[in-house]
């Protein structure tokens, strides 16, 4: 089989912020898949098939450009910021997994990109300077009771927590209930850090504490970081706060 097949991550939107690696991946594709918003951040090419859909089934879409790529095609399947990360990289290895034996022999590539993560630690400063962790709220995929073990853990741990898909229309209420939960093992003081479409012209910084952090509004474009004990902010004036976790435990460095 001659085909291949390339999970591409875009970076969290601004051009500028994806990788030229990414970019030449883009562009020697003779087929593009994916979730139809992040397709349409990728610039035309002419000749490009694209296919772009609203379905939310990721493996169906990893099947689909698994099979593409099995016909021959130069399949690159887009994700935004990371496609590692709950995205759509592992959705094809579990296609893979269990699909068609053949797909195995396929040259299959993650192209990685900057997750929402880091784009929106870079916005507050350095919050994610010490040991940290990422969840995701979102229950999809997994029990909220997986969920809330894994944010008492971390919080036990004294990680610093980015949280992932922290609300959606379909899930408003989880975000208050997972800051209720941390709150019982955190200090009503902790810095918590709300960044809306980081690594965008549009982005959005919101500073806040764990004790006032459910009255921030949040969606689905909006990653949550709650910092550790040692995370404090450096305040300066007209300017936001510089939000950083020391690299040091527990002592001003
Ligand atoms: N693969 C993506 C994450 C997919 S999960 C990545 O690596 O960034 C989708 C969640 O990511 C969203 O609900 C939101 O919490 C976060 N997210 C994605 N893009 C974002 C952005 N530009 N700014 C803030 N959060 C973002």
């Amino acid at each position: 089989m001659s085909g291949s097949l390339t999970i591409v991550g875009l970076g969290p939107g601004a051009v500028e912020l994806t990788t030229p690696a990414a970019q030449q991946a883009l562009q020697s594709a003779t087929d593009l898949v994916g979730y139809e918003t992040y397709v349409a951040r990728v610039p035309v090419i002419e000749g490009q098939r694209r296919h772009a859909s609203d379905n939310r089934v990721e493996v169906e879409r990893a099947r689909h450009a698994l099979a593409l790529a099995a016909d021959g095609r130069r399949v690159a399947v887009v994700s935004s910021g990371d496609p590692g990360v709950f995205a759509m990289a592992a959705a094809v290895f579990e296609a893979v997994e269990t699909g068609d034996a053949a797909w195995r022999a396929l040259d299959i590539r993650v192209e990685p990109g900057i997750t929402a993560m880091l784009a929106a630690a870079a916005h507050a400063g350095a919050p994610i300077g010490g040991d940290f962790c990422a969840i995701s709220l979102s229950d999809n995929l997994k029990s909220w009771e997986t969920i809330g073990r894994r944010l008492a853990a971390a919080a036990s741990a004294d990680f610093v927590i980015a949280l992932y898909n922290p609300a959606s229309k379909a899930r408003p209420h989880q975000l208050a209930r997972a800051f209720e939960l941390l709150r019982r093992h955190k200090s009503a003081a902790t810095v918590v850090v709300f960044v809306r479409a980081a690594g965008t012209p549009d982005a959005t910084l919101r500073i806040t504490t764990l004790a006032d952090a459910s009255s921030v509004p949040a969606d689905m474009r909006t990653l949550v970081i709650i910092g550790s004990s040692t995370t404090r902010l450096i305040e300066r004036g007209n300017a936001a706060p510089f939000v950083y976790t020391p690299r040091a435990e527990g002592r001003r460095p």
